[in-house]
């Protein structure tokens, strides 16, 4: 097997989002070169892996890399997104990282591609065909793009037994399926139970037939507050009625029912109060066809699954050889605490900004481009850790908000944020004589000081996140 020595200022481990985003804001502000490596075969991350009828959950419009849009910009006109931005599926954005490879980063001059390469650590990767090793001399920084990697139902074991005899598939199974089933057990409570949920009642499956098995009730974010272009005044507004509620909440609960009765986070069951959080968005039209399934388990996680029994933390439901369980049980984003996403020699590629990956990732790749000192780097780009509890929501926005008050001083980042296709405000300035936005910037003004600061307060209340 050969070795091989490389020289570069920049060595990017992993090409999913994270090292996709922020090496192209990277090289569009600087000369550096770049050596990108991932062990799949193609960019894109875990969508390479994703199951079929996955989509994004917020719009296209701002999601991808900052010099390539993704899709037509175009809103949906039926479906359960109707009347808000298109959402792309798992294939369209592979085969929209695949363009932003070959179309702009290779063509830049500037980067390196070598799929298939596995890091091993000290600056040095091996080729996964043949073997060969590379040891990369790295004049600038390592970049960490993996340290986010989600788990998902494809590449991740169920967290509960299965019993011989039983049928248990992780769902991206699902469309493949050859033999009948009597029901269908969908087992988690996040983003991609739902999606299951309501992949089968489109494809036609009675709502009698489906049983969910949901450990935990997740608050869910509004996507219609979610929204860019022509519809970024509904994200204006919906940061206006957050901040109302902030900060005339008295207690942590109320803050949650306020956000629940401002229509910005929505529930699945009015008669549960949800604990979990973790940033998933969805409709009303959503909602509205998972109340369909009236089966709901709430008896904690699934231990195991015999043949004719689910036996789970605080019960046992019957099961039988005929039913399928459906394993949508993984965590999904990456719980790893937050850690400076800059030393003198490293990059870890991690969230700023809540909910919105992409432009943490690219606005890394901006500041790196753009700024000397570590420290002045680390004051802008703040890590953001993945929420999983209700109370992460404000914790989130606390980061958020202190982030903004760094960006605020620095003329270049403002000019960067205006003309970002990721930045989630991109366009507002356009509308800002509207009825709507002015109202909403009222509200926020009245309300952001204080709603601020009563978070801070309630917060301080709580346990620490673990
Ligand atoms: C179902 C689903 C829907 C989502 N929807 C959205 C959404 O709507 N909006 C949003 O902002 N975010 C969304 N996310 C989150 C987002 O897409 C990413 O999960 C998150 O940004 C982390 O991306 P990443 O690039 O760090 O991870 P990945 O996409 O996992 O990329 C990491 C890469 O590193 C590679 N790698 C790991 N170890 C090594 C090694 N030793 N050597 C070489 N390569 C290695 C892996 O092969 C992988 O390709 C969603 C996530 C999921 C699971």
């Amino acid at each position: 097997m050969a070795s091989r020595t490389l020289e570069t200022d920049y060595l990017v481990v992993g090409c999913g989002v994270g090292g996709m985003a922020f090496t192209d804001s990277l090289i569009a502000a600087s000369d550096a070169q770049v050596v990108m490596i991932d062990c799949r075969h193609a960019p894109g991350g875990h969508w390479n892996d994703a199951y079929p009828f996955v989509r994004l959950h917020q719009p296209s419009l701002f999601y991808g890399v900052n010099s390539m849009p993704l899709g037509n910009d175009s809103i949906d006109r039926d479906g359960l997104n109707k009347g808000l931005y298109e959402r792309a599926g798992g294939p369209e954005i592979c085969a929209y990282f695949d363009r932003v490879m070959r179309e702009r980063l290779l063509p830049s001059g500037q980067v390196r591609y070598f799929p298939l390469s596995q890091y091993v650590g000290e600056n040095r990767f091996l080729s996964r065909l043949s073997g060969d090793e590379h040891h990369v001399r790295v004049r600038r920084k390592l970049v960490d793009a993996t340290y986010l990697e989600p788990s998902v139902p494809a590449t991740t074991e169920a967290p509960f037994e299965v019993g011989p005899g039983v049928r248990c598939v992780p769902l991206g199974e699902l469309p493949a399926l050859t033999e009948n089933a009597d029901g269908y057990t969908i087992i988690g409570a996040g983003k991609t139970a739902m999606d299951a949920c309501l992949w089968l009642l489109e494809v036609g499956v009675p709502p009698e037939e489906i049983r969910w098995i949901k450990p935990r009730e997740p608050w869910l974010i509004n996507r219609a507050y979610f929204q860019g272009g022509k519809l970024v005044v509904n994200s204006y507004e919906g940061i206006s009625r957050y901040m109302e509620a902030a900060a005339q909440a008295r207690s942590a609960d109320d803050f949650f029912a306020r956000l629940g009765a401002a229509g910005w986070l929505l529930r699945t069951d009015e008669s549960v109060w949800p604990t979990m959080f973790k940033g998933a968005l969805a409709t009303e039209a959503e909602l509205e066809q998972l109340r369909r399934i009236e089966d709901v388990v709430r008896l904690g996680h699934v231990q195991r699954i015999e043949r004719d029994a689910i036996v789970l933390d605080d019960g046992t439901v019957r099961t039988t050889a005929g039913q399928l369980h459906v394993h949508c049980a993984a965590s999904g984003h990456n719980q790893a605490p937050g850690i400076p996403l800059f030393t003198d020699h490293r990059i870890t590629v991690q969230q700023i900004r809540a909910g919105v990956f992409a432009f943490s990732n690219a606005f890394t790749g901006y500041v790196e481009a753009t700024r000397g000192e570590t420290a002045a780097k680390n004051r802008l780009c703040p890590p953001n850790r993945a929420p999983h509890v209700a109370l992460d929501l404000p914790r989130g926005q606390l980061v958020d908000s202190r982030a903004a008050e760094q960006w605020s001083g620095e003329p270049d980042v403002q000019e960067w944020l205006r003309s970002s296709r990721l930045y989630w405000l991109h366009g507002l300035d356009r509308d800002s004589d509207e009825p709507r936005v002015r109202e909403a910037h009222r509200r926020l003004t009245e309300y952001i000081g204080p709603g601020l600061s009563n978070l801070d307060g309630l917060l301080a209340q709580a346990p620490e996140r673990r």
